[in-house]
């Protein structure tokens, strides 16, 4: 299970881990597939570099512009003047002028805003806006853009056509591996997400011819086949479970519990910060369920 010559696998960044690191390589030049948040611009700038002559490093690919993904946008422009960061255009007005974004942060991410660090103003000069489908030439490669709205509406994945990689930003949930185990839960959270949109998504990028899929959390997988089940059956136990919450009025320990029976999250909820995506990522989808079934408070939190 092995990625393509173009692209490397950079490993785990921050502590607790955010996401993990890829460099995509089209000879003249690189990109590196999301910023990563403030905090860790440094050590994912500084991973790539090792890989590369300077100078070469001409790209961030942003799939969208929740924190953990494009924070740090500005803090990478700081650093590296010339780089300039591709974004879906639905998003590139949040990274112009970020305070809306910062306000709604910190209000849904608590104490997980802390570990990201903070949002700033990125120059517009150093901004690319992609259309869904638009490309980007990195050296003698080509990576597409393709909207992928339902986790958040400015929502999109990247595709190396060339090697036929996809880099899945939030659109198809988290990815876990821990060696016997490989499972995926669907990252849902509030206010804005759309489970019906993100189903609808999912649909849409299966229709790629898909080599290898490499997901910010926590990994990648060339075994396409086995990965899209495990997505099937995340995003369906994650509905079906809090569908049923709203409807019995569970509160969040018989959630987890439920959860639990059906998808290996236990060791995952050990870990504080995963504890709190999991727990951010249930508060979504029951304000999805609720909205779409026309209830309001319909469950105990
Ligand atoms: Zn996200």
């Amino acid at each position: 299970m092995s990625l393509p010559d173009n692209v490397t696998f950079l490993g785990g960044l921050g502590k607790p881990r955010v996401l993990v690191g890829y460099l995509v390589d089209g000879g003249s030049e690189a990109a590196i597939i999301e910023t990563g948040p403030s905090k860790l611009v440094e050590e994912y700038l500084s991973r790539a570099a090792s890989q590369l002559d300077t100078g070469r490093l001409g790209w961030s690919l942003v799939s969208h512009v929740h924190l953990d993904h494009a924070g740090g946008a500005w803090r990478a422009v700081e650093l590296y003047p010339d780089l300039r960061v591709g974004v879906y255009e639905r998003g590139y007005k949040h990274l112009v002028d970020p305070s809306r974004l910062a306000g709604s942060a910190r209000e849904a991410l608590g104490s997980v805003y802390d570990v990201w660090g903070d949002i700033r103003p990125t120059p517009p000069n150093n901004l690319v806006g992609f259309k869904d489908g638009e490309a980007v030439n990195i050296g003698s490669l080509t990576v597409r853009l393709i909207g992928a709205p339902g986790h958040a509406p400015h929502s999109a994945v990247w595709y190396l056509e060339d090697s036929r990689v996809l880099f899945s930003g939030d659109a198809l949930g988290i990815y876990i591996d821990s060696g016997a185990t490989r499972f995926v839960w669907p990252t849902t959270p509030p206010p804005t997400y759309d489970y019906d949109l993100a189903i609808a998504t999912i649909g849409k990028i299966k229709k790629l011819k898909i080599d290898a899929v490499c997901f910010p959390h926590y990994g990648y997988s060339a075994n396409v086949d086995e990965v899209f089940r495990l997505i099937d059956e995340g995003f369906d136990v994650w509905f079906e479970v809090t569908k049923q919450a709203v409807l019995d009025s569970w509160g969040t320990d018989v959630i987890l519990e439920q959860l639990s029976k059906r998808l290996p999250i236990t060791p995952l909820l050990k870990d504080e910060y995963l504890r709190s995506l999991i727990l951010m990522d249930i508060r979504g989808m029951l304000d999805f369920q609720q909205k779409k079934m026309g209830v309001k408070n319909g469950y105990k939190t």
